[in-house]
């Protein structure tokens, strides 16, 4: 039922609850997993104008790494569960970016954190997970903070 899992994550501590999850759900009989991580184009944005700032690819070159580092940790960790592991990072608007690797990908399940790195006490929902939730064409399990 879970066989094919997206795990989008921002490495909040929300989602670092949900890779524990997904680390449960191998026992239920999932196999496949894609982690996909979106680099917000709108950060690169903001930081790029600030003058001090280092120029935009450095900015970028920098995001991807530390992005990358702790992807191929949890690449490593699913890997000894015995998942079959792809590991995606992506550049823009992490919402479109969720949609559109789920199209691609065509998961049984998506598995959001409830909330990210911004964990506004009085929020329901992320604006990322509300939105996922609302226009996911597949099934959407929510992990709580
Ligand atoms: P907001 O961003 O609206 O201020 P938030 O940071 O608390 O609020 P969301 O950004 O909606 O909440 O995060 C909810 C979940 O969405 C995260 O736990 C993660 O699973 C996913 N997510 C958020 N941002 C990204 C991203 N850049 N790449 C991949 N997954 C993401
Ligand atoms: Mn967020």
């Amino acid at each position: 039922m879970f066989e094919k899992i997206l795990f989008p994550t921002d490495f909040s501590d929300v989602s670092k609850k949900g890779l524990r999850f997904v680390k449960q759900l191998r026992e239920a009989g999932s196999a496949e997993i894609v982690l996909l991580h979106v680099i917000d184009q709108s950060n690169l944005d903001v930081l790029s104008t600030i003058n001090t700032a280092p120029d935009y690819l450095t900015i970028e070159k920098e995001f991807m790494s530390r992005a990358s580092e702790e992807l191929v940790v949890m690449e490593k960790e699913l890997k000894e569960l015995g998942y079959n592991v792809t590991v995606r990072i992506e550049k823009g608007l992490p919402l479109r970016e969720i949609l559109r690797v789920a199209q691609e990908e065509k998961p049984s399940v998506i598995v959001i954190g409830s909330h990210g790195k911004s964990n506004i006490q009085e929020m329901l929902l992320g604006s990322v997970s509300e939105k996922v939730v609302r226009k996911a064409l597949f099934p959407v399990l929510v992990v709580k903070r």
